[in-house]
């Protein structure tokens, strides 16, 4: 359910000014949807996705619709930006024009093309996908992003490792949903193809986290010690993680 206000509920703030000097014209509050029954007030709802839903009485006119917009402009306007920016936080994907990646750390906007192929290519901040792969394209896009992840980060790793002493066995990907990285007994390390969402130094953290296993196995203090000598602001590198996780989950 939404958040409702009754066409009786009096806003606090006056919205729309009208001096003798100055004339404010503010632009019409678009409505997604009015939905007409047999109730006695007006009532305004914001759906999660931030689509304004209008509940009128049968006989309710443009006008009167108008007005209680109106009275209610910064409280429609304020909502539907939280919502927005929550959905930012927490993307569902649609694979419509519009929805929203992350990759290395930036978002990126989909986009949909005639061209049946590549299913799937980012250019810039926009990721073209071939109308054709619309049905597929969330599996398109798992896809596209461990191919990416197979391409970057074995590389990475095994720079990592060499600029700084570590002798890991072997690289694995994988598509793990509650873990970045491992480190087995033997030496192998795993990432999750996940983990490409994330902005290049928050992915030498996560290596260098998995290296840092080959010596000190369990996060001691002492491992968090060593892994501050390699990467002195790894709290941050947390925090980012953490704060994103949906975005790597959500694929
Ligand atoms: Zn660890």
């Amino acid at each position: 359910m939404g958040n409702c206000y009754g066409s009786n509920y009096k806003s606090a703030c006056g919205c729309a000014t009208t001096f003798w000097k100055t004339v404010i014209i503010l632009p019409v509050i678009p409505i997604d949807e009015l939905i007409r029954s047999r109730r006695k007030t007006i009532a305004l709802i914001i759906q999660p996705d931030g689509r304004l839903i209008v509940r009128a009485p049968l006989r309710a006119s443009q006008a009167e619709i108008q007005r209680v917009l109106e009275r209610h402009r910064s409280w429609i306007l304020k909502k539907q930006a939280q919502v927005r920016s929550q959905q930012a936080a927490c993307p569902v994907h649609t694979y419509r024009p519009g929805d929203r990646f992350l990759y290395l750390g930036k978002v990126c906007q989909l986009e949909i093309r005639d061209a049946k192929r590549p299913l799937l290519a980012l250019d810039g901040e926009t990721f073209y996908l071939a109308r054709s792969a619309q049905q597929s394209a969330a599996a398109v896009f798992r896809a596209w992003y461990r191919a990416q992840a197979a391409r970057f980060i074995p590389d990475r790793v095994a720079a990592l490792a060499k600029m700084n002493g570590f002798h890991p066995r072997g690289v694995r990907i994988t598509s793990a949903r509650t873990r970045w990285g491992s480190c087995s007994q033997a030496g192998n390390l795993s990432f999750t193809w996940r983990l490409m969402i994330a902005p290049p130094e928050v992915i030498d953290y996560v290596i260098l986290h998995e290296l840092t296993h080959l010596e000190i196995k369990n996060h001691t203090p002492a491992f968090w010690e060593r892994l501050k000598s390699l990467v002195p602001e790894y709290k941050e590198r947390v925090r980012w993680l953490k704060a994103h996780a949906q975005w790597g989950t959500g694929l």
